[in-house]
């Protein structure tokens, strides 16, 4: 059978329109919105170690702009596509205006494999797509950051190559630099963290105590593993976490019933977020089948590892207990599973909203770039706290005032800052 491709730039779209039709938004500005404003696709040539020259494909989409410069990051993938950018920078408009931070959307892609690539290779790479885009990118207009498969390093190569070329000191540039060459403080953290103030913020709405909270979270890569530790140190117990097995190419789930110790699982997991099985059970884990974690009897659960986890086969796993459903990762809930958790009166605090912390520290870090001037840890994470906790209550008198799901209410609240953005600029 001949089953069409998932498109998420068509599902962007999809989510877009029913917002537009709730929010009564007119014909011309629904048009502006649901494309990107601006694309660039282009070649980049390079010199390979072996001395031969490839031709390596990159994108850039800006999605929109009206409320600042464009703001998303760069990924290095084999199956990197165009409607793939597309519809994450559209995601990107509407996670920068749900926490209000003046920002626009963008995404920017090559497609490449980094496995199969020397450091050197990878190197001309990001200084080939900057040479390319110099012209349409800088901190007054567009300003990329590091994500599948690129990193710190490739973001200062991108800096020094873009600098190069404007003649100037430009750290406002690009985000996701090393600590020390313009990077914030408090980015590791900032995923992570955001996501807690968010699910402490919800938990106090609903007259819960975090300290008599439970937690099962899906993942241990960087957004989990801080998560899991700021929920530890607000009282709170965890059991659960999973990861992906890279040896037998499947999920398990790590489970302590008495409260598990991150920093001690950390010693046990490698850069990618995976647990060594054999070390866990010597420290007196559990070793679980990879869902485990979402039939578990606890208050909260926190996917935080990948996208389409909670769908129509395993919601109704979810167990009575349950109250709560913060979304660290990207997309982990499919429509149809979306549906039965409203029902079921779960609250979910919606992905674009509970895991806009990193963004919103990659704002704070371009800020502290053009002032050339760089705060403290404790400064960066409290002010992260307030726009955090500002976003959320924004998001949820909302969501009772209209009796809307929390994620339609993020979405209206979102797309309505953007629209009126464009509307007062005089473009539609
Ligand atoms: P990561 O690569 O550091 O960690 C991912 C974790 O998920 C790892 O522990 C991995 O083993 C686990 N995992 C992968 N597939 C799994 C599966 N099928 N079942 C169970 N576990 C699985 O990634 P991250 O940076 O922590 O990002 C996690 C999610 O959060 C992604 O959806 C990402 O897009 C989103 N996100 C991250 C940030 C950030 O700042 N890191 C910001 C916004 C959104």
């Amino acid at each position: 059978m001949n089953k069409k491709a998932f498109n998420p730039f068509e599902m962007a779209q999809a989510q877009f329109d029913k917002v537009a039709d709730v929010i009564n938004l007119d014909a011309a500005t629904r048009d502006l919105l649901r494309n990107p404003i601006r694309e660039y696709s282009f070649a980049i040539p390079v010199r390979m170690d072996d001395g031969t020259m490839k031709v390596f494909r990159g994108f850039r989409v800006q999605h929109n702009d009206a409320r600042g410069p464009a703001k998303g990051g760069i990924r290095f993938h084999p199956h990197e596509t165009l409607d793939t950018v597309r519809a994450l920078a559209t995601w990107m408009t509407w996670k920068c205006s749900v926490v209000d931070i003046p920002l626009g959307g963008g995404k920017g892609g090559v497609i490449c494999d980094p496995h199969n690539l020397s450091q050197h290779e990878q190197q001309a790479i990001c200084r080939g797509w900057i040479r390319q885009m110099a012209k349409n990118v800088g901190p007054v207009n567009d300003v990329p950051a590091p994500d599948v498969m690129t990193n710190p390093q490739h973001m200062l190569w991108m800096l020094d190559e873009f600098e190069v070329i404007h003649g100037g000191r430009y750290p406002g540039f690009i985000t996701g630099k090393p600590v020390g060459m313009g990077g914030s403080l408090g980015r590791t953290e900032a995923t992570g963290f955001g996501l807690i103030f968010t699910v402490r913020e919800a938990l106090r709405e609903m007259g819960l105590k975090l300290a008599d909270c439970t937690a099962s979270v899906q993942g241990f890569g960087n957004v989990s593993q801080y998560a899991v530790r700021l929920f530890r140190q607000l009282g709170g117990k965890v059991t659960c976490v999973s990861c992906w097995d890279q040896e037998d190419q499947v999920s398990y789930t790590f489970r302590k019933t008495s409260g598990l110790d991150p920093d001690e699982l950390m010693g046990i997991t490698d850069p990618f977020g995976g647990i060594d099985k054999a070390k866990a059970r010597k420290l007196g884990y559990e070793v679980l089948p990879g869902d485990a974690w979402i039939e578990q009897e606890v208050e909260v659960l926190l996917p935080a590892a990948i996208e389409n986890q909670i769908t129509g086969e395993n919601v109704n796993k979810i167990h009575g207990k349950v109250k709560l459903i913060g979304e660290g990762a990207n997309g982990p809930t499919t429509p149809e599973a979306d549906k039965v958790i409203a029902e079921r009166g779960i609250f979910v605090i919606p992905d674009f909203l509970a895991n806009a912390g990193g963004v919103t520290c990659s704002y704070f870090e371009q800020v502290q770039g053009n002032m050339n001037y760089y705060w403290e840890r404790d400064e960066v994470l409290g002010k992260l706290d307030v726009k955090m906790t500002a976003a959320f209550s924004a998001v949820s008198d909302l969501a009772r005032k209209q009796k809307l799901y929390m994620r339609d209410a993020a979405y209206v609240i979102a797309v309505n800052r953007v629209a009126k953005a464009c509307k007062d600029r005089g473009w539609v």
